[in-house]
């Protein structure tokens, strides 16, 4: 077995956002950062390149660019969970020991869930901004399509980034306006959910705006087929099932705490890590924390919430090395920046009992472009050289 005092598990968002502000505050630790992956993504950018304004490689840049000198990188995957021994189990390595645990390995997308998603995926006008391997196919349909029914779709089960399955449809339909298609195009969202947004204040002013937009809206509708041959989505409405036909279907796959999470002794009953709403510390084994999107916190799952949870997860598991008291908060901020066209966001911005907690003094639930400039050009950049080196 190999031995580390600070172990990391996935050098995505959370997980450099953690190594960094380690490297920064206690240069002389042993950390250890575990992640398969050769590629870091910038996923937030994913709408826009869905949405035809970037190319998709400059979400992707090399993992070992993030990692911080002096961390070691463990290039495997892990497989299990030991916490009595202080042990994670990897796929292919020896199992490595730990003095204190940062678990940060993202959502899982379940494509399977969905009957005949999984092999159509990324053809026949069915397309996903939820992953790099079909992100620039979104963009393919949007410009090829020549009107009929497109259809965008969000699943009954906790997602990340809630806005990103309609902040693709608004782009979608926008374009098909400048193009002279929309009284030709039926452009629907159809949401597991009972409303568009989760937070009043925003919800109020995209429900308008649906309405200006002629956007058809279902509720209710979880989509748990496709035929891909017939272009036949099926989605269910209660006890009922419901079949409708699409030139172009956006999906957005169910999702779920990863399953070597789920299935070890560090998840709670729904899967996620067990953890403190405030402090990040695991509830029964107080060396490991955890944050980001496979953390039971229970916010709104986005980068943005990982930029407030990091220092706050640093510094409780500073102040517990040194059997201090874990003093460090998190209030449950995240934010979503709601494109709404290009050149267009309303920057929701909420707490965990979704009051608005918005950043500028102007109200943010009417759509600008300084707020698309923001996410487009000023966002990646403080996530690049701010949040992974540890600076914001
Ligand atoms: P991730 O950044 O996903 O990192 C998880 C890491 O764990 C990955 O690197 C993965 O390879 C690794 N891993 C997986 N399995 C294992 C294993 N077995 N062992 C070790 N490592 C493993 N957020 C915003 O704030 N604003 C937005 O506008 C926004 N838009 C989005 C749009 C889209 C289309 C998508 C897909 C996401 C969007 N997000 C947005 C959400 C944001 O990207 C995530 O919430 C954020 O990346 C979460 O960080 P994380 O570290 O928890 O997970």
């Amino acid at each position: 077995t190999r031995h580390h005092q600070v172990v990391i598990i996935g050098g995505g968002t959370a997980g450099i956002s953690v190594a960094a502000r380690l490297h920064n505050l206690a240069p002389e630790l042993d950390v250890a950062i575990v992640e398969p992956s050769q590629v870091h993504y910038y996923q937030p950018l994913w709408t826009l390149v869905g949405g035809g304004e970037f190319a998709r490689d400059v979400t992707a840049r090399p993992e070992a660019d993030y990692i911080p000198s002096g961390h070691t990188w463990i290039c495997d995957a892990v497989e299990g969970f030991e916490p009595e021994q202080k042990r994670v189990l990897l796929r292919e390595g020896e199992p490595v020991e730990y003095e204190q645990l940062v678990v940060c390995a993202g959502i899982q997308l379940n494509w399977s869930a969905i009957e005949g998603l999984e092999d159509a995926i990324g053809t026949g006008g069915l397309c996903s901004n939820y992953s790099y391997d079909t992100v620039a196919y979104t963009w393919e349909c949007i410009s090829s399509f020549r009107g009929g029914r497109a259809v965008f779709t969000a699943p009954a089960t906790a997602i990340k980034c809630g806005g990103a399955p309609q902040k693709i449809m608004w782009l979608a339909e926008e374009n098909f306006r400048r193009r002279g298609l929309r009284d030709d195009a039926e452009v629907s969202f159809a949401n597991a959910g009972a409303r568009i947004f989760g937070v009043h204040k925003y919800r109020i002013a995209l429900e308008r705006l649906a309405v200006e937009r002629k956007i058809v809206t279902r509720f209710g509708h979880n989509l748990v087929g496709v035929d891909p041959g017939k272009k036949i989505a099926r989605f269910l409405t209660g006890e009922e099932t419901v079949e409708l036909d699409y030139d172009m279907m956006h999906v957005t796959p169910p999702q779920s705490a990863p399953s070597f999470i789920a299935d070890s002794p560090l998840a709670d009953e729904a899967g996620w890590v067990e953890v403190d709403k405030y402090s990040t510390q695991h509830t029964r084994f107080a060396d490991v924390f955890s944050l980001g999107d496979c953390s039971s916190l229970p916010c709104a799952k986005t980068g943005a919430a990982v930029r407030k949870q990091a220092p706050v997860t640093v510094a409780n598991l500073l102040a517990h090395r040194g059997g201090q008291p874990l003093e460090a908060a998190y209030d449950g901020y995240s934010s979503c920046p709601l494109v709404t066209g290009v050149g267009q966001v309303m920057l929701a911005e909420f707490d965990y009992d979704g009051n608005p907690c918005e950043s500028f003094p102007f109200d943010q639930a009417r759509p600008r472009y300084s707020m698309y400039a923001l996410k487009a050009y000023g966002l990646p950049e403080l996530y690049w050289n701010g949040m992974l080196r540890g600076r914001m």
